[in-house]
Order: C-alpha cells, then structure tokens, then sequence
C-alpha cells in the first residue's frame, strides 16, 4: 500500500531550497512528487520563477523600493540606487574586491574591519542585509505558493565560497528570518537534482557551470548518506568575468564593424543604438541555439538600414576561443583533482550559456561523456537545494529513486496513438529501439513527442516533451528509416534519440521521467488504465486501420489512375466498390473494428490483380526507357 501521508513525515515544517544567485535567484520545493521551482504570485512579470538578484531603494537610501524584475527594469534609470552582483562583496574586504567594484554603478564603501558595504543616500548596507531583502522576497513568495509560513531553507553557495562568505551567507538568512538549515555547494545541488550519488555508493562528477558573467568548473566526489549527499570538492577552476555577454559583444563588435563599414566610418552610436545592438546580438545568439540561422535588423535613421543574417556556421567560429577558454579552466580543474578525463562518470550542465549547441558537443568531446541537460540550466541549482531540503525535513521521496520504470514510455504515432518503446517496471538502465517512417511523400521533417503513460492514445498520456528531426531529404511516404532509442540509464535519466538512417541526420532530447509524479499518481494511471482497457484498445485499433485504410486506397487510386484503362469494366467496378465501402468506415465516427478490418481484407484480396497489372506496367515502362 502506498502512505498517503509520506509527504507530512517530516513533522510538516516546510523546509524550502534557494539558489541564491550572482544575477538570479530562484526558491523551490521537493515533495513526493519530485522538486520544482516555485513562481510567483499573479501572471505578470513577477510570476516568473526567476527572481533577478536586484534591490532598488529610495534615493535617501531609507527604504526598499523594489526587489527582483521591477528593480531590474529601472536598473537604468535608478543606477546609483539599484544594486545587483552584491554576492560579489559577501564576505570580502573592500581590497579583495576593487576590480569588481570598479564595474558597478553604485556606490562601495569600507566598512567595520574594511569590509566592503554598499551606500546608498545617508545609509549603509552590508552585502549581507541587501541579501536578505532578496531571500526575504523569496520566502514571502515560498510561503505565499505552498499556503504556509516557511522559516527554514537550504541556502546554495559556490564550491569555493571561504568561511567569511559562508558566514556572510548565514548571516543574511538571520535577518531574513530563514534559519538556513544547510547550506549546500552549487555543484552539489546540481548532482543531487539528477538524483546523483544518491542510487549509488560513488560518483565522479564534473559540473560546467556557464552563467552570462562567471564561468567555474567543478570537480566532486559524491557519496550517499542517510542524510543526503556528502561531497567532497576535489577542484574547483573558472573565471569571474568570462560567460554570454561575451558572445552578445562579439556579435555587437561584428555588427559596428559592418555598419561602418557600409555606412561610413565616422557613424556614431548612442548609447541607446548600443544598447539596442546588445539587445539584438542576445537574441541572435539565442535563436541560434535552436536554429540554424538568426536576421538581424537595425533602422540607424536617416535611412540607414543595417541588415544581416548570421548563420549558427558564423557565430560558432566566433566562439571557439571562448569555448576552448573554459576548456582551458576543465583541464586545470582535472589535474588539479589529479584526475583525467575518463575519471569522470557524470557531466551536468548549468547556467543559460550552456543551451548553445557548440558548448555541448566540445563539453561531450572534453569529458568523453555526454553531458545531463534533461533539467532546465537556469533551475537546476535550485531543484536540488529542495531535493536536500526534502531529505532533511525526512519527506519520502523514494518514489524518484525507484530501481525500475514506473510508468511506459513511448511516442505518438500517426493519428495520436502511442506506440510503447519501454513498458512499466522494466528495471534500470533499460534500452529499447524502434523503426519508423514518414507518412507523407516528401516529409522533411518529424517531430517526436516522448509520453509516459499505459493508456493507449496521447490524449491520455502524460507528455514528457518533443523535438523536430530535420533535414531529412524528401523521399517517398515509407521510405525513411527512422530509428528512435530510448536509453534510461542508471540515475533515471532518459535520452531519446532518433536517426534517419539514409541520411544520417539525428536530433536527441534528455528528460526525467519521474520528476512530477507522486506514488499516488502512478498508482491512479495504472487504475486508469485497467479500468479503459477495453475501449482503449478499440481505439488504437481504430487508428491503425484507419492509417492502413487511407494508405491503401491511396495506393489503388494511383494504380487505377495509371492502369485503370487496362481493366475489365465489371473488375473495375468491383474495386471501386470495395474502395467506397472501407471508405463508409473511414468516415464513420465509431466503425465497429471486425467490420472494418473484413472491409480492408476484402479491398486487399479485390486488388491483389490490380497491383500485378500495375507493377507489370512499370517494369514494362522502364524496359522501354532502357
Ligand atoms: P545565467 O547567468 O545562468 O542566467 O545565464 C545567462 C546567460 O545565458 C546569458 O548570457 C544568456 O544570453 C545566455 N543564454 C540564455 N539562453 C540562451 C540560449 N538559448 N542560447 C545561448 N545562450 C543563452
């Protein structure tokens, strides 16, 4: 029997994770049903799960004006008063950070033991107290999503955070009113959201962290404990100002060039033309991750319009050397753990930088491995602050940890069937692989949409997510090879891929099936599924005559066309009869199956001298054409 009650084991003080980030920070919450972000109140802006690091105060410094998406979006126009990146001054002397503060628009000052502070007005804030309004806003907005006061979390810092900043760390939980019950390396929580040393005893894990200002590499020995996971850092590498706005300014630079070039040399850009170039070179970059190739398009005024396309081909040779930067900090990483590629076991990629393409294949190429990218980049963190958060309130969450596939997994079919690659309780790692082909003459493209679930059609299915196999060339309806792989491997993580076979080309997605599933859930869809077995079979049956049927006499509509001259009027009738009558069952709502499937057997068999006549025709043609 499952426990209905698993969730309030803990004794029922909710225990929340928080990525308390350099730019962004997000809270979320692990229950039985697996960990997610928690969003927002409403659904404006501030309904996004992610809250940027932002705090406005008022021009006397008194006041908070502003936290999160509203202090970002007049981060300009209030830049004395808006203060961001204040994680960079947790815990640090006002020496330590002079090159930082030499970027920021706001005011820093040494305070008590030369510690750096922010002043605003006639007041001064420690990093520690700026922090707080952020973790403050955070809570408010836990306590507001799970409808109950939240007083204790598990607080992420980065691996290489000293004491001082650890301290600071605490201290700003202190005067948010959180006790932070643990506080839990960035890396870390990454690995523990895809459940890492947590199945087994040991795990070697690198995380690649590429954020949009700082880059670090860590290296992590992970092990299981009642507890949670203990880990032992055994290197941290990376770099404070290397990310994505470094891209975003290669783009701009091309971009300056090009308009002087063609418009002249002497052309000025304001700082809003720059900015709108910035904005412009994000989106490009972005698009390009998905995308083949991005426009880019500026009016400069006075009837200068700047136009381009930049292909993923294009940015890519950009962003070699930046790529092979962090590579650079990977190889420090490993050699200062006294390790070697080939050591690792996992990979987990984090921060928005890692959607690009290009990072992923040279990341999979430096580690041999390839990366886990199954959980949002920009929430991973967070996801697994609460999955610690989860183990230390004592909430059962063993329902993620099961050692075999609780529920089917499968992809939609033509007509919104599923066709099952791997059934339930199929245990751990599980591989399974499966043929199919195009519907329609010259497909190009096929879109695969992964589904858990034992019912039979989608509709009834729980969707796990899709991608688009493109590229592939046109070619008859039934010709393509397409071979899709399911792949779950030890720690639950699914990888479906699939090939065109002629031509090669291929597209994968990582997912985990069983985050967002209580026990109770599962339980209720394998009810369900008894409970319909019947009429869902009927169903699926449906679909597939109805594919066979619209085949079929498609088929013989062509071959008629062709032949149909050739063939005694009474035989011809005979077919066109039979053709009429499955179509009577293709167009009926609820075709009895038995009938329908004589009706097909029954044009099958009236046709067989039809297919031979045509088939001798063509050889006959091709003949005449040798
Ligand atoms: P983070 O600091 O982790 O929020 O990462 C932000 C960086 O990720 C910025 O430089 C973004 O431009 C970049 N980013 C976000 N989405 C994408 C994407 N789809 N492709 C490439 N870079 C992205």
């Amino acid at each position: 029997m499952t426990n209905r009650h698993d969730s309030d084991a803990g004794g029922g003080e909710p225990i929340i994770g928080i990525d308390l980030g350099t730019t962004n920070s997000l809270v979320a919450w692990c229950d039985q049903a697996g960990p997610r972000v928690l969003a927002g109140p409403g659904d404006g802006p501030t309904a996004d799960a992610i809250v940027p690091s932002v705090v406005r105060y008022s021009a006397d410094g008194q006041t908070v004006e502003a936290v999160g998406v509203e202090a970002k979006r007049t981060a300009v126009e209030h830049a004395g008063r808006t203060v961001f990146s204040v994680k960079r001054l947790m815990g640090r002397s006002i020496k330590d950070v002079r090159d930082d503060v030499a970027h920021l628009p706001y005011e820093v000052v040494a305070g008590e033991h030369n510690t750096a502070r922010v002043r605003i007005g006639d007041k001064v804030y420690s990093p520690q107290e700026v922090s707080a309004v952020i973790l403050r806003d955070l809570k408010k907005r836990a306590a507001l999503a799970l409808g109950r006061p939240v007083n204790k979390a598990v607080v992420t810092v980065p691996a290489y955070f000293d004491d001082a900043q650890r301290q600071a760390t605490r201290d700003a939980g202190r005067i948010a009113g959180l006790e932070i019950v643990r506080m839990v390396n960035e890396p870390t929580a990454a690995a523990l959201a895809y459940h890492l040393g947590q199945r087994h005893d040991d795990a070697t894990v690198a995380v690649y962290d590429l954020g949009g200002g700082t880059f670090d590499v860590s290296i992590l020995r992970i092990q299981q404990t009642e507890q949670g996971a203990v880990d032992e850092v055994l290197a941290t590498a990376g770099d404070t100002h290397l990310g994505g706005d470094d891209v975003d300014q290669m783009i701009v630079e091309l971009i300056q060039q090009e308009v002087r070039d063609q418009f002249g040399a002497d052309i000025e850009f304001t700082a809003g033309t720059r900015q709108a170039f910035r904005n412009l070179a994000e989106a490009a970059k972005a698009r390009l991750s998905t995308e083949t190739t991005a426009n880019i398009e500026i009016d400069l005024g006075s009837g200068c319009v700047y136009r381009r396309q930049l292909t993923r081909g294009e940015l890519e040779a950009l962003m070699l050397p930046w790529v092979d930067r962090t590579l650079d900090c990977c190889k420090q990483a490993l050699k200062s753990a006294r390790l070697s590629a080939d050591d690792i076991d996992r990979v987990i990629l984090v921060g928005g930088a890692t959607r690009t393409p290009l990072v992923r294949l040279l990341v999979e190429d430096f580690f041999i491995t390839e990366p886990y990218t199954a959980l949002d980049p920009d929430k991973v963190v967070a996801l697994g602050a609460a999955v610690q958060a989860s183990i230390l309130a004592g909430i059962n969450t063993q329902m993620l940890l099961l050692d075999v596939i609780p529920l089917s997994l499968g992809i939609e079919t033509m007509g919104g069937a599923v066709a099952k690659l791997i059934t339930a309780n199929t245990t751990i790692p599980a591989r399974a692989t499966e043929q199919f082909s195009t519907y329609v003459d010259g497909q190009t493209n096929v879109k695969i949409h992964v589904l858990q679930g034992e019912r039979e059609l989608v509709d009834d299915c729980r969707s796990l997510g899709q991608f688009d196999l493109r590229g592939i060339p046109p070619m008859p309806a039934g010709l393509a090879k397409i071979e899709v792989a399911f792949l779950v491997d030890a720690n639950g993580v699914l990888n479906v891929s699939a090939i065109e076979k002629r031509s090669e080309k291929a597209a994968s997605i990582q997912i985990v099936p069983n985050h967002g599933l209580t026990r109770d859930e599962v339980a209720r869809m394998e009810a369900d599924s008894l409970e319909h077995a019947r009429e869902d079979m009927t169903a699926h049956q449906l679909i597939d005559l109805r594919n066979q049927a619209r085949m079929d006499t498609r088929a013989i509509e062509r071959q008629l066309t062709k032949v149909g001259n050739q063939l005694d009027p009474a035989y011809r009738q005979q077919i066109e009869d039979e053709v009429t009558t499955v179509r009577t069952y293709l167009d009926a709502d609820h075709p009895d199956p038995g009938e329908f499937h004589e009706a097909l057997d029954r044009m099958d068999k009236a046709t067989v001298r039809l297919a031979e006549i045509a088939i001798a025709t063509t050889l006959r043609e091709d003949q005449d054409v040798e």
